[in-house]
């Protein structure tokens, strides 16, 4: 069971990268695909997305599913996203957002770290709902916070408060969709950058923008679909 892993896995500091060519799935025009080394111990080498057995943290077929993603403007403010949201990244996302699988929060902050804007010096967690985070056990945008920063020696303040419950945007119709409102519960230090899971309008990250004055955001994913879920 994967969830099993999640108390055997630890980061590799080792700064080193390299570029994975993934044929086929790469647009004509678009940067080969680069990630960072998915490193971690564990005494079981299961690929944290599909669990098959012989390579870790990703097999081959699920590393080479993976496409990097560029900066992008969102509701105003400039989106890093390590990944887009689709194939082995969706899962880990969905593994870590609803499953608390903390193996595929390991593997996303090492993506994630290699995408930390210049300047940034402090993340800010963009919260989930209180309601769903005591249903699913966690709070993915929090927990990428952490593992980036471990990583890359950035300071993690948590400023933002969220309210108990907000319509999920998950698989939602753009024109229903309304944004959470939240509030200031801690001092914003100059170049800070909001973290969440995943971008698709920007919505959410626009208003805690708002509340921080922040114009940045890390992102373990982007979708570019109105359904993404
Ligand atoms: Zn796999």
């Amino acid at each position: 069971m994967p969830f099993l892993l999640s108390s055997y896995v630890t980061l590799s500091s080792s700064p080193a990268t390299f570029s994975v060519r993934t044929p086929g799935l790469v647009p004509t025009g678009i940067a080969p695909v680069r990630v960072p080394p998915l490193r971690y111990v564990c005494p079981m080498p299961i690929c944290v997305v599909c669990a098959a057995w012989g390579h870790g943290p990703l097999c081959p077929e699920c590393r080479s599913q993976l496409r990097a993603a560029k900066p992008v403007m969102r509701s105003g403010l400039v989106v890093s996203s390590g990944l887009f949201h689709e194939k082995s990244a969706r899962r880990l996302v969905h593994l870590l957002k609803y499953q608390g699988l903390d193996a595929a929060g390991v593997v996303l902050g090492q993506i994630m770290a290699a995408q930390v804007p210049p300047g940034v010096s402090t993340l800010v967690p963009v919260p989930r709902a209180w309601a769903r985070r005591l249903r699913y056990g966690v709070d993915p945008a929090r927990v990428l916070a952490r593992r980036v920063g471990a990583i890359a020696g950035v300071e993690v303040v948590e400023a933002v408060g969220a309210e108990v419950w907000w319509p999920s945007h998950a698989g939602s119709d753009r024109s229903s969709r309304r944004p959470p409102e939240f509030r200031l519960v801690g001092v914003v230090p100059p170049g800070s950058a909001l973290v969440d899971d995943v971008v698709t309008t920007g919505a959410t990250l626009a208003a805690a923008g708002r509340i921080t004055g922040i114009h940045q955001a890390l992102t373990a994913t982007r979708a570019d679909c109105p359904s993404f879920e």
